[in-house]
């Protein structure tokens, strides 16, 4: 059978994902209190059906007191991995089939963007989180469709921290600077430098997340502080070749960890911290102004005004699909910044998202 068999048979998939393309879905995903902490009040008053979410100030009284805002979906404290992943499975298979795909976590230092794209550090079978079961759900496909499509797969792996690229698959711990290459032939192979692995298989691609994980903590006083202020890519390069024409297809799957999201205390924060608080500040407003830019479907896409968006540059907009799961903590001394999280999301899912605008 060739490629358009099995994308027949795959139909109503195919016509999901044909669905998501150009439009920017955003997900919000609510942290449970954790575990030894105080049960506080929770900030989040309510959640529809249809992707409301109301966050309640109790320190106000009246109209003021509440917000509602609208995404394509919001998941309560109750949403599992598996849940999470399956209204992100579509999207991931769709770069099987040739797309560029790019999936953020976004919010502030504690919200569950680790949680959900890499699962908690003791991790089991239920807890594991987007990025693993994105690549197990690839090699699984891969192996169903083999009679028609031969698939490999290549993973790199990069960490942008104060607008410099580093590359988290050296074996040699090097952590040497890397350019960025924009060139509309590299399919978004945008850091040609960066190692890139082949894996075969899902222990192949556990052990280079221990190797990433390692190169992370370089240079680091301590691997949450770091982590924290860098955006990690995690970038999964698929090329099929049809068996029957010799026709190649290329697509690819950034899974992006964001940096912290919170503004830092102006009055507090002094070099270094100062410094990184200004790069995460640029990068995550260019990041908000370019997607906010091809909702609108500007003339100009501000791609070049930071690190990241030039690396995700032929993976945001035109026929790429970008998907963004902005993380909330319900405690209540993170009010603020949940406000400002929610204010960033629905402006990066305004215009094209008139469906869930409508459900206010
Ligand atoms: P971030 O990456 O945004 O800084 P983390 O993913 O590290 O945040 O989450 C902070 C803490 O909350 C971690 O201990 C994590 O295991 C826990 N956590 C986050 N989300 C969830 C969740 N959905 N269920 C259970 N624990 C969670």
């Amino acid at each position: 059978s060739s490629y358009h068999q099995v994308l027949e048979e795959n139909r109503f998939l195919y016509n999901q994902v044909q669905d998501l393309k150009g439009a920017i879905r955003v997900y919000c995903r609510v942290r449970p209190f954790l575990p030894g902490q105080p049960n506080g009040q929770s900030t989040v008053d309510y959640i529809g059906e249809n992707g409301n979410i109301m966050i309640m100030n109790p320190l106000k009284q009246g109209k003021d007191a509440r917000r509602v805002f609208s995404f394509n979906k919001v998941f309560a404290t109750s949403a599992t991995q598996e849940q999470i992943y399956a209204d992100t499975q579509p999207l991931v298979r769709s770069a099987l089939d040739g797309y560029n795909v790019c999936i953020f976590a976004y919010g502030q230092t504690g919200s569950g963007k680790t949680y959900t794209m890499s699962g908690p550090d003791l991790m089991t079978e239920e807890t594991w989180g987007v990025n693993y079961r994105a690549l197990r759900d690839l090699f699984h496909i891969s192996k169903e469709r083999a009679d028609a499509i031969k698939y490999e797969v290549g993973v790199q792996m990069i960490e942008i921290y104060n607008e410099q690229v580093r590359d988290l698959l050296v074996s040699d711990g090097s952590n040497r600077r890397l350019d960025i290459r924009n060139n509309s032939q590299l399919n978004g192979l945008n850091v040609p430098d960066a190692s890139l692995v082949p894996v075969n298989c899902t222990q192949d691609v556990l052990d280079l997340m221990k190797v990433g994980q390692r190169n992370r903590a370089v240079g680091a006083t301590a691997l949450n502080e770091r982590s924290s202020r860098s955006h990690s890519v995690l970038t999964v390069h698929v090329r099929g070749r049809d068996l029957e024409s010799n026709s190649i297809l290329k697509g690819c799957l950034h899974l992006v960890d964001l940096a912290g999201s919170e503004r830092v205390d102006k009055s507090e924060a002094v070099g270094e911290r100062l410094k990184e608080a200004q790069h995460i500040n640029k990068s995550l407003s260019a990041l908000g102004d370019v997607i906010a830019a091809l909702a609108q479907k500007s003339q100009h896409i501000p791609y070049r005004n930071s690190k990241l968006t030039q690396v995700l540059q032929d993976s945001l907009g035109g026929h790429a699909k970008t998907l963004m799961f902005v993380h909330i903590n319900p405690e209540l001394n993170a009010l603020g910044e949940t406000i400002s999280t929610l204010k960033f999301a629905e402006r990066v899912a305004t215009i094209e998202l008139g469906a869930a605008q409508s459900n206010k």
